[in-house]
């Protein structure tokens, strides 16, 4: 049986995307004696990012490089990556639980005849078997996947399984693949970017989220104001969303992104079970909320009762003072 577990790498702008180095460290905990290998695509050259997987702990990275890989497609990334899955013959293959890797992975599961464990937050092994757990119902439960046959295909979420060290004494062999794309079915002309909204909000250590309470798009400006001087990333509720005070790509729950960040706070959040569906499993949960029988308190951690037009221009002044 292969030795390899395949991590397929994935960047943003250039730069690899942290959940890429949380999914070297699950390959690890997968096989503790396999060879980790990185597969990375792009149009450009991906020695730097190849680098950067192995210094985190990939003993190999193969890359593909091709004009039509310029952008991400299902369609050429899948031939990509299927050409250097057939050439490796993996064991197990982890990505990142990213809009990317919901995408990609299905399709890859499906031409390789697999299973797939999606959105995987821990791996944890028992009587000698590698157990995936993965959250179910909305966050509400937790199940235990055993994959019994073929390939162990899994995709993980970001924040939850802690990266290695990055250490630049380990060196690595990167070897360049030549495949053949052949004519792709869906062409990008253009990517228009939207506004930097700074930190990424799926893979933030803090999130600062605003609900329907903030009244107005200027009202999450202090929002911004407080993210920025914790180093935070934005989001929102659907409230928030629906009334026009922000762009729906903020938008965490059921139907948002769903984040694990070490602290959430909410503010004017009234706590509807399809907003906890995207923020009840972060680390420390904060409330901001004038009503002491909101919902949203009964899974934080600390709540202030209060008005937040008074609270959080008091929290950016205290950090302010902190900060000088
Ligand atoms: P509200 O429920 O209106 O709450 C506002 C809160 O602010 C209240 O608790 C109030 O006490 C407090 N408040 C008011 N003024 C102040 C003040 N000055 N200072 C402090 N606090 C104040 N919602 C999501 O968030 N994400 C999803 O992905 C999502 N998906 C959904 C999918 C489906 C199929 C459905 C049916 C609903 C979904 N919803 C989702 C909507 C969800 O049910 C709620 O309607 C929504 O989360 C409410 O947003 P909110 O908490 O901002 O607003």
């Amino acid at each position: 049986m292969s030795n390899i577990v395949l991590v397929i790498g994935e960047a943003q702008d250039g730069v690899l995307r942290n959940v890429t180095f949380e999914a070297i460290a699950a390959a690890k905990k997968i096989k503790s004696d396999g060879e980790v290998v990185g597969v990375l695509c792009g149009a450009q050259t991906l020695e730097n990012q190849a680098q950067e997987m192995i210094y985190y702990g990939a003993d190999r990275v193969v890359t593909v490089t091709d004009e039509k890989l310029e952008n991400y497609t299902s369609d050429g990334y899948s031939q990509a990556i299927t050409a250097v899955i057939e050439e490796e013959s993996p064991a197990a293959i982890v990505m990142g639980h990213t809009a990317v890797g919901k995408d990609l992975t299905p399709k890859l599961a499906a031409k390789l005849d697999t299973g797939l464990v999606s959105d995987a937050t821990d791996i944890n092994e028992e009587d000698g078997e590698v157990v995936f757990i993965r959250p179910i119902y909305s966050g509400k439960a937790f199940e235990k996947k055993v994959i019994t046959e073929g390939i162990t295909f899994v995709t993980i979420r970001p924040n939850n399984i802690k990266a290695l060290e990055r250490d630049e004494s380990r060196t690595g062999e990167v070897q360049a693949k030549d495949v053949d794309i052949t004519d792709l079915r869906t062409i990008i002309k253009e990517v228009i970017r939207k506004k930097s909204e700074g930190v990424d909000l799926s893979e933030a250590s803090v999130v600062i989220a605003g609900g329907r309470a903030v009244k107005s798009e200027e009202g999450f400006n202090s929002l911004y104001e407080l993210a920025d001087l914790l180093g935070a990333a934005v989001g929102a509720s659907r409230g928030a969303c629906d009334a026009g005070y922000c762009d729906y790509s903020l938008q965490i729950g059921q139907t948002g992104k769903v984040v694990t960040p070490d602290l959430y706070i909410a503010i004017g959040i009234s706590g509807a079970i399809q907003h906890l569906a995207g923020m009840s499993n972060s680390k420390v949960i904060v409330a901001i909320n004038k009503d002491p029988e909101a919902n949203i308190f009964n899974i934080a951690d600390y709540g202030i009762v209060g008005d937040m037009f008074e609270v959080v221009p008091k929290l950016v002044e205290e950090l302010k003072s902190l900060k000088v």
